[in-house]
C-alpha cells in the first residue's frame, strides 16, 4: 500500500514532473486557474477517495458512512456560515453540473432559459451550441450594450417581457465588473422567471465580501471551488429553503450517482480558510492587482473591454492592434506568460481566432505578487504584443519570467 508512484509509473510520475515545473516556471494569468494550499491537495488525495456515499448525510444507501457524514455536514455548516444561504449542496462535481442540475430541479425540457451572449462573456453551460442545455431547452440570449459594453437593463427587461423565460441567468466567464443583483430580481419578479446567478468566476470575491452578495436576490446560485474560491475542482449550490429537495434531488440521483467524498473534505477546509481574515486581505489584493494590470495595458494604449476591471479580470481588444487573440496568446506563452484568447463583445473573429485576450490575477495573487510585479508583468504583455515577430524581445523576457517564478514559489519546496 506504500508503493509511489515514482517506483511503479515513471512515465505518469515524470509528467506530473513537468506540470510542477511548468506552474512553477510560468506566471498564469487565466482568471479561471488558482493554487489551493498543500493542505487541500492532501485531502483532495485522501483515503476518503475510496469511498461510495450515494445519497445525502444520515440517509446514505451504503454502509461504513459515519465519517462520510461528518465531513459533509462539516463542509456544509462551514460555507453556510462562509455565504449565510438557507441551503446548500456540496456534492455537485463542477460548476456545468451545477447548472444543469437547477435546470433538471426547475425546468421542465423545452422551457425558456434567457443567458448571456457566450461571445459577450457568457458561458457554455448556459446553453451554448453542442451543450445538453442547449438541445433540451430554449435559449434566448441577451447581449452587451454596444457602447458601455456593459448589461443593458433597459435592453434586458425588453426581451424578458417579450420572450417571458422560465429562468433567468446572470453571471459570466468573461465580464470585468461588479455585478448588481437588484435589477436582475426587479426584471425576474415582473416576468415571473426563476433567476440564477452562476458566480463560478466571483464566488470568492463574493466570500470575502468584496464583491455585491447575489444570496438575498437569487433562487439558486451555483459556483466552482476552483476558481477565485481556491479550493478543490468542485462545484457548489447555495439555494433557498423551499429549493433543497428538488436542487438534491436533481444532484442525486438526477444528474450524479456517488458523491466525492475527498472532494468535500477539501471543500470542507476551503470554507475555513475562506473565513480567515487573511482570505479578505487576498481577495482585496486580487482586486488591486487586476487594476494595476489594467492600468498599465491602457497606459500602454491597449482598450479594455468597458474600459477597465471591477473585479479578477479584464478583457483586452486587439482588433486594433496588428495581432489576433489566438496570436497573442500562443506568443505570450513562448515568454512563460500564460494567457486565454477571449471573444470580445460583438467581435468580427471567430471564437478559435477571437479579437482578445482575458488576463486575471487570482493565481498570481497566490504567490505573494502584488502591484509592482503587475505593472512589470503589464509592460511585458505590451512589448511582446507590440512585436509580434521579434523572437527575441520573447527570449528575453522568458528568462526575466523565470526569475520572477524563482522569488514567488508556487509551493514551499513541492518536488
Ligand atoms: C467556469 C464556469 C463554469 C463551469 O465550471 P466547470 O467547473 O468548469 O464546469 C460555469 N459557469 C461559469 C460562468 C464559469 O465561468
Amino acid at each position: 500500500m506504500t508503493i509511489l508512484l515514482s517506483e511503479i509509473d515513471l512515465e505518469v510520475k515524470e509528467i506530473l514532473q513537468e506540470e510542477i515545473e511548468r506552474q512553477q516556471n510560468t506566471l498564469t494569468l487565466i482568471p479561471s486557474e488558482n493554487y489551493p494550499s498543500r493542505a487541500i491537495l492532501e485531502a483532495q488525495s485522501s483515503v476518503l477517495n475510496n469511498k461510495y456515499a450515494e445519497g445525502y448525510p444520515g440517509k446514505r444507501y451504503y454502509q461504513g458512512c459515519k465519517t462520510a457524514d461528518k465531513i459533509e455536514k462539516l463542509a456544509i455548516e462551514r460555507a453556510k456560515q462562509l455565504f449565510k444561504g438557507e441551503h446548500i449542496n456540496v456534492q455537485v462535481h463542477s460548476g456545468t453540473g451545477a447548472n444543469m442540475a437547477v435546470y433538471q430541479a426547475l425546468l421542465k425540457p423545452g422551457d425558456k432559459i434567457l443567458s448571456l451572449n457566450l461571445f459577450h462573456g457568457g458561458h457554455l453551460s448556459h446553453g451554448g451550441k453542442g451543450t445538453f442545455t442547449y438541445n433540451h431547452y430554449q435559449i434566448i440570449n441577451y447581449g452587451l450594450d454596444r457602447d458601455s459594453e456593459t448589461f443593458n437593463y433597459e435592453e434586458i427587461e425588453r426581451i424578458a417581457k417579450l420572450t417571458h423565460p422560465q429562468l433567468i441567468i446572470v453571471g459570466a466567464s468573461a465580464y470585468p465588473r461588479a455585478i448588481d443583483f437588484r435589477p436582475w430580481r426587479k426584471i425576474a419578479d415582473e416576468v415571473g422567471a426563476y433567476l440564477l446567478a452562476d458566480m463560478a468566476h466571483i464566488i470568492g470575491l463574493i466570500a470575502a465580501g468584496v464583491h455585491p452578495d447575489p444570496v438575498p436576490y437569487a433562487d439558486v446560485i451555483t459556483a466552482t471551488t476552483q476558481k477565485t474560491l481556491r479550493g478543490p475542482r468542485g462545484g457548489l449550490i447555495i439555494c433557498k429553503k423551499k429549493y433543497a429537495s428538488s436542487i438534491d434531488k436533481a444532484i442525486f440521483p438526477g444528474t450524479q450517482g456517488g458523491p466525492f467524498m475527498h472532494v468535500i473534505a477539501a471543500k470542507a477546509l476551503c470554507f475555513k480558510e475562506a473565513c480567515q481574515p487573511e482570505f479578505k486581505d487576498y481577495q482585496k489584493q486580487i482586486i488591486s492587482n487586476a487594476k494595476t494590470l489594467a492600468e498599465t495595458l491602457k497606459n500602454e494604449e491597449f482598450r479594455l473591454v468597458s474600459g477597465g476591471t471591477d473585479n479578477h479580470l479584464m478583457l483586452v481588444d486587439l482588433s486594433d492592434k496588428d495581432i489576433t487573440g489566438d496570436k497573442a496568446a500562443t506568443i505570450l506563452e513562448e515568454a512563460g506568460i500564460i494567457v486565454n484568447k477571449n471573444s470580445i463583445p460583438f467581435d468580427k473573429k471567430p471564437p478559435s481566432i477571437t479579437s482578445g485576450i482575458r488576463p486575471g490575477t487570482p493565481a498570481l495573487t497566490t504567490r505573494g505578487m502584488g502591484n509592482s510585479e503587475m505593472r512589470l508583468i503589464g509592460e511585458w504583455i505590451s512589448k511582446i504584443l507590440y512585436n509580434p515577430h521579434d523572437r527575441n524581445i520573447r527570449r528575453k523576457i522568458k528568462k526575466e519570467v523565470e526569475e520572477i517564478c524563482k522569488e514567488f514559489p508556487i509551493y514551499e519546496g513541492l518536488k
